[in-house]
């Protein structure tokens, strides 16, 4: 291949790695623990859709059927959401309906990946706000870069990922008030974090698109289901940019059936979080680490930077696969636990304290 067929953003890129996984204990990519199918109300819904599907037929471009459960669910219009392949591809879709080449994008520092990507391909601009020590969000420093730098696009993950930290709705409406451009509020863990979601504010803020996720509190990450929340104006624009059929037939029908049996689903959420409460205790108690607080169904901590490579290899050797930032130097010596069943945490915690107790 010559490389002068590649566009010049894609010939800059780094080639994605994906670590090759053969661990039985797999908690580097916040999936839920628990499969929603073993709920059997819902195990019912997908029979009854299997039965009746119909796999020859297109399946519906704006998904309406699971458009009307997300409305209801989130009080909104129907004409207010558009659901994708993933919130991965909203974000996309996103980008690709509102940046040109050299616009400015601003992200805060660390964060989820996938905004300064997906902006970079475009040959966008991204310009980063370092967290303040302690991981929290450089309030004061994100709202002066808006003011003076007005960026086309702000992101804004909200609790972020990877330092579990929550953002204040009122925060939020400050970004939207001092923003000539689009403020884009990730709530992929939204759900883990309690009532600050800014989806209600979709009907008072223009410049507002909120993501949301069915990958992260649903258990339905291999289903592929997300979707942006936004001023219909926004929405139908992002709709003419995507491609017609992105979200299959399937996933539209199991979602909207998810959505509906959301007070089933979402209880393991409560116990989630009451064992990310749990484990951020005995996390802590171990000499030479710091752990950060987080709203999320993940902790992020910390060791010396030294140890990290034994430990991540002590990890493995027990069969636990861990998200790791190596060469990140906002997250030095940081790793990524999702949390999922205390038996699982238990076992983090052994290699953990045999790891740091070692001379
Ligand atoms: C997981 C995640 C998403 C979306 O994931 P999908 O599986 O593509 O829906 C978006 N943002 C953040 C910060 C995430 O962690």
């Amino acid at each position: 291949m010559k490389t002068e067929w590649l566009r010049r953003e894609v010939r800059e890129f780094a080639p994605y790695v994906v670590v090759p996984i053969h661990e039985t204990h797999v908690i580097n990519a916040n999936e839920n623990y628990a499969n929603m199918l073993d709920i059997p109300s819902l195990r019912a819904d997908v029979e009854a859709i299997l039965r009746s599907y119909q796999p020859q037929i297109y399946p519906k471009p704006l998904a309406d059927g699971l458009r009307e459960a997300l409305a209801e669910y989130l009080s909104v219009r129907p004409e207010q959401l558009l659901a994708g392949n993933g919130g991965d591809e909203m974000i996309s879709y996103t980008l690709h309906t509102f940046l040109n080449e050299g616009d400015l994008v601003l992200v805060h520092a660390p964060t989820f990946d996938m905004y300064e990507v997906g902006a970079s391909l475009l040959g966008a601009k991204v310009e980063k706000v370092p967290d303040l020590p302690g991981y929290r969000r450089d309030r004061e420093g994100i709202l002066a870069a808006i003011r003076e730098r007005q960026p086309k696009m702000t992101f804004l993950c909200n609790p972020n990922n990877p330092t579990g930290e929550l953002l204040p709705a009122s925060f939020i409406e400050d970004c939207l008030r001092a923003a000539e451009g689009l403020v884009f509020v990730d709530e992929a863990y939204m759900e883990f974090a309690g009532a600050e979601s800014v989806v209600p504010l979709i009907g008072t803020y223009p410049n507002l698109i909120v993501l949301r996720t069915l990958s992260k509190a649903f258990g339905l990450a291999g289903l592929r289901c997300g979707y942006i929340a936004a001023d219909e104006a926004i929405i139908a624009e992002v709709a003419k940019v995507k491609n017609p059929y992105n979200l299959n037939s399937l996933t539209q029908a199991i979602a909207a059936a998810a959505v509906r049996r959301r007070d089933e689903i979402l209880p393991v959420r409560d116990r989630i979080v009451a064992e990310r409460d749990r484990m951020a205790g005995g996390l802590a108690a171990v000499p030479g680490v710091t752990v950060w607080p987080s709203r999320t169904n993940f902790l992020l901590i910390q060791v010396e930077p030294a140890r990290a490579d034994a430990l991540f290899e002590a990890w493995r050797a027990a069969d636990i696969l861990v998200k790791r930032y190596q060469g990140n130097p906002l997250l030095p010596g940081a790793f990524r636990i999702t949390i999922t069943t205390p038996d699982v945490d238990e076992a983090v915690l052994r290699v953990l304290r045999e790891v740091m107790g070692r001379a």
